[in-house]
């Protein structure tokens, strides 16, 4: 009995799945008149797999198309593996497929677009990082953690995004965050709770250590580029910098002597002078606590969402 229930359920949870599969097709010739045929002036950028586009669809929604430049056996994989898990999730700080289609050797997807790119264009850009102030960027920190808390936990499938970067995370017009380019080679339906992959496929300086070295991978290497994010959410400075530069060792230690002083101003980005301290301190310790060389000490999602959240600043003195 309880077998057929579980398979009606997996049956009921296919049935929806491929209904809303067919709802997400499109027509080829809609995404050629919505981004004007693919014109040089509706590109957004060039993706590891194709071009970007901006596009408008009929009744008036901005929508980003992606066209895979050439259809290999491998793309096609990449290509179907992106809908098929796509569809499935649904969350708002990751971007939402809106549709797909396949057109001889075309292959586009087609989703949300996020009016303020991506967000290594906007923290590591002096001017536009100017104005981004603490509430900002803790909400930006927040919203990453829900969307990846939601992917290793909440979603039906656990999934591991592999490849979480600044470049991997979009803003809309409200600056949450959605996070992207989860799909094409970098997802993994996890069954155990670490794996061994012959492919590493991820960003040095956002990547775990056992993941670079030894391709073994879990949530916790997620955990890792998630943490790596945070200071760079909160330095402003870009990982090459915080990890040549021995900066990462003295900046807790620093953190927690300046919240002492209840000064922080010369460690973080200018633009947090006027920003919540315990929230800044908070964060730094999080991200620290994240890129902790052994994935078994670094914290789950859950208990960063926790931390984030909580109000209190009883955390742990390193
Ligand atoms: P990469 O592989 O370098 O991360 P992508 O293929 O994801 O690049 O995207 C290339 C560029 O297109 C990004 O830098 C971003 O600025 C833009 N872009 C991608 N998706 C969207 C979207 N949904 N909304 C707005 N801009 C987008």
């Amino acid at each position: 009995c309880a077998l057929l229930r579980k398979r009606l359920k997996h049956k009921v949870e296919n049935d929806d799945t491929i209904k809303r599969l067919e709802s997400l097709q499109f027509e080829f010739s809609i995404i050629k008149a919505a981004t004007d045929n693919f014109s040089d002036n509706n590109k957004l950028g060039q993706g590891g797999f194709g071009s970007v586009y901006k596009g408008v669809l009929p009744n008036g929604r901005d929508i980003a198309v992606k066209r895979l430049s050439e259809c290999s056996a491998q793309g096609e994989e990449e290509f179907k593996n992106e809908i098929l898990l796509v569809a499935k999730l649904q969350h708002r700080n990751l971007v939402s497929l809106l549709g797909f289609c396949s057109e001889g050797t075309e292959r586009i997807l087609v989703y949300e677009f996020a009016r303020n790119g991506s967000l290594d264009h906007v923290i590591f850009d002096a001017t536009r990082s100017a104005q981004l102030n603490w509430e900002m960027r803790y909400k930006i920190i927040n919203g990453i953690a829900r969307g990846i808390l939601y992917l290793h936990e909440d979603s039906r499938l656990k999934i591991i995004h592999r490849d979480l970067k600044a470049n991997n995370v979009l803003l809309d017009e409200e600056m949450n965050p959605k996070i992207s380019d989860f799909g094409l080679a970098r997802l993994f339906v996890l069954d155990q709770t670490q794996c061994i992959t012959r492919r590493v496929a991820g960003t040095y300086g956002y990547m775990a250590p056992e993941y670079a070295s030894q391709n073994r991978f879990s949530a916790k290497s997620d955990v890792f580029s998630f943490g790596v994010l945070v200071l760079e959410i909160v330095t402003g400075k870009k990982n090459s910098w915080l990890s040549n530069s021995n900066e990462l060792e003295h900046l807790l230690s620093q953190a927690w002597k300046n919240w002492r002083k209840r000064t922080i101003s010369n460690l973080i980005d200018n633009t947090l002078r006027n920003g919540s301290t315990s929230g800044i301190i908070r964060c730094i310790h999080i991200g620290l606590l994240c890129v902790q060389e052994n994935a078994a000490d670094r914290p789950t999602m859950a208990s960063v969402v926790l931390m984030l959240s909580s109000h209190s600043l009883s955390l742990p003195e390193p």
